[in-house]
């Protein structure tokens, strides 16, 4: 009988997250002001984030202690397993095993409320009562009005209209944790205000719904502002996912030779994968490789320029140096719509740009390929974006059933796509378009950076 399912007991949850700050080979670039064109201090960002956090995005502490309620509230549904892909390996005939971390089983169907219970928390302890966001797909707003709840915080969510309009069940079960969502632009504030002015009709942008949500936050004492990805803190919240997987292993026996993961601001990689990169910047696993993947429609790492820019559309955020497509640019409709972001978090950049980590881009009807190969040998439907990472573990797996070499290949699973199906119903139908990388249009993105002297 070989062994599926490699489970922890509770007593196994991380004490501690793991901050990749202290080991990066330099100090990553700081965030500019864009006003001033020097690096912003803790006060700059005060009236958004709670100081713990302020504090956690700039520290280079290695291992930063996980409070007892936040463990507490980790403890529904952590920790997750890690599944070894017997079904799939058989129906590859490949000789490779291969391995998932399973993020899905939150109650909101991604690894996103690692990090959305960790904010909810710091915001409590600092008396804040009320949190704003935004969110394109309804990811990220569903996973904060569940931690929002568990600490009892009111949620203000502004949805991108044309997922408010077409996805209304992410709005339900928003809404279910008692959360409130508008359709953004709204008339709530005056950037929504002033883009209903220009066009009543406007479908929204998830840029747009950013300066919404940053405005609502800034307005009010009793409000702060909550981000999903990119940042540092976030990232080192979602840590958890990776410490757990490299004890799963042990119990496994098994020792990683290739990690995959998707990226769309790079968190769900971030917190998978840094835990092993870890091992690289010690010296150790100098063979083992590390792959983010991208789809081929929002191609910032392997197509963008690592320079400073804007996080959001309506240049409202500090400037970061990322690999960016430009602020401006607007990623094509594709169904993984948790990957549709001109950036990428600065930490992973750094990562890459140092070689330590390695970058593909995907299009979404081998995505989708890959996907449902999936479903149908190992049940769980994945999330689209997750689904891009599937993509190139079979690729992989493929490429060892040629050369015939038994790698350990270990993937995030980062969601389930119960909420996707739509995307899956087109694709089932063959109406699904590949987009191709948009070269002109990230040309003319680029043009529009910002300038900074550092
Ligand atoms: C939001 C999301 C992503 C993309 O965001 P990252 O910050 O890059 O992880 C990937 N997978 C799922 C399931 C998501 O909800």
């Amino acid at each position: 009988m070989t062994q599926r399912k490699f489970i922890l007991d509770e007593k196994d949850l991380p004490t501690h997250w793991y901050n990749i700050q202290a080991d990066l080979p330099a100090p990553l670039p700081p965030p500019i002001h864009p006003g001033t064109g020097q690096p912003i201090g803790p006060a700059d960002l005060a009236p958004l984030f709670p100081m713990a956090l302020i504090g956690q995005e700039v520290s280079r502490e290695r291992w930063i202690e996980i409070p007892e309620p936040v463990r507490e509230a980790y403890r529904i549904w952590r920790p997750t397993p890690l599944v070894r892909a017997l079904d799939l390996e058989r129906a590859l005939e490949t000789p490779a095993r291969i391995y998932y971390k399973w993020e899905g089983t939150s109650p909101a169907g991604s690894h996103k409320p690692n990090t959305a219970i960790a904010q909810a928390y710091y915001n409590k302890m600092e008396g804040v009562r009320r949190l704003a966001t935004e969110t394109g797909a309804g990811q990220w707003g569903s996973a904060l009005a569940f931690a929002a709840r568990l600490f009892d915080l009111e949620c203000k969510v502004y949805m991108v209209r044309v997922s408010y309009d077409q996805k209304p069940y992410r709005r339900i079960l928003m809404e279910t944790w008692g959360a409130s969502v508008v359709a953004s632009p709204s008339t709530d504030t005056s950037a929504g205000r002033a883009a209903l002015n220009a066009d009543p009709t406007t479908p929204g942008s998830l840029g747009l719904a950013i300066s919404e949500a940053v405005e609502d936050a800034a307005s009010r004492d009793d409000t702060k502002y909550s981000l999903g990805s990119v940042l540092n803190h976030v990232l080192m919240h979602q840590t958890v996912i990776g410490l757990e997987a490299k004890k799963q292993l042990q119990l496994a026996g098994e020792e990683a030779d290739v990690i995959v993961g998707c990226v769309g601001g790079g968190s769900n990689f971030g917190g998978f994968a840094f835990p092993f990169v870890a091992d690289k910047l010690a010296g150790r696993a100098k063979g083992m490789r590390v792959v983010a993947v991208e789809p081929m429609a929002a191609p910032s790492l392997t197509k963008g320029s690592y320079v400073y820019d804007f996080g959001d559309t309506a240049m409202t955020t500090p400037l970061l140096k990322m690999h960016t497509l430009g602020h401006s640019f607007m990623p094509p409709p594709i169904h993984a719509g948790g990957l549709r972001y001109h950036g990428m978090a600065p930490s992973v950049c750094a990562l890459y740009d140092a070689k330590l980590i390695e970058a593909v881009a995907v299009h979404q009807n081998p995505t989708f390929d890959a996907a449902i190969q999936f479903a149908r040998t190992e049940g769980h439907v994945p999330a689209p974006e997750s689904a891009h990472a599937i993509r190139i573990v079979i690729d992989e797996a493929l490429r060892c059933r040629e050369a015939g070499e038994a790698k350990t290949i270990v993937f995030n699973l980062s969601g389930h796509g119960h909420f996707d199906l739509g995307a899956y119903e087109r694709y089932l139908r063959r109406d699904l378009e590949d987009y191709e990388y948009p070269a002109e249009k990230v040309r003319e993105a680029l043009a529009g950076l910002p300038k900074v002297a550092v």
